[in-house]
């Protein structure tokens, strides 16, 4: 399991600290995107500094990528294919309006298209709506 992480560290040119490891088991165990403050409510004895910087690194290379809303960053994990040179996580970020969490929408992307003739280094796709679970709840 902890080696399982150690590579997938060591794959995005991370060096795998314990820290490391605990905060990418906990993430890849989140199916919705958290706030820094949800992170360290986890992690109530690490140091909170240690956590952003971790948080930082991640980001830096390729592992989770941020959303914003609201004035706050939400965190998920990234897919195989992002690194330290670019992110592709140009899908659509889902906020329900009932229970307040932020979801990846992996199957709404733009796609690439190889002969453009400008370079996109960012795509920002954010909805708000009702999640599936709160529409299941709705209509009971
Ligand atoms: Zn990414
Ligand atoms: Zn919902
Ligand atoms: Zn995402």
């Amino acid at each position: 399991m902890n080696e399982d992480i150690e590579n997938k560290l060591l794959n995005k040119n991370t060096k795998p600290t314990s820290m490391r490891i605990l905060v990418y088991d906990f993430l890849s165990t989140q199916q919705v995107a958290l706030s820094l403050s949800e992170i360290e409510a986890h992690f109530a004895n690490a140091d909170r500094i240690t956590i952003y910087r971790t948080l930082k690194t991640f980001e830096e290379k390729g592992i989770i990528h941020s959303i914003q809303e609201n004035n706050t960053s939400r965190y998920k994990l990234c897919l195989d294919d992002c690194n330290e040179e670019t992110h592709k996580d140009w899908h659509l970020h889902f906020y329900c309006k009932i229970c307040k969490q932020t979801t990846c929408k992996e199957d709404y992307y733009i796609p690439a298209k190889p002969d453009a003739n400008f370079r996109i280094d960012e795509i920002r796709l954010f909805a708000k709506g009702i999640c599936e679970d709160c529409l299941d709840e709705s209509l009971q």
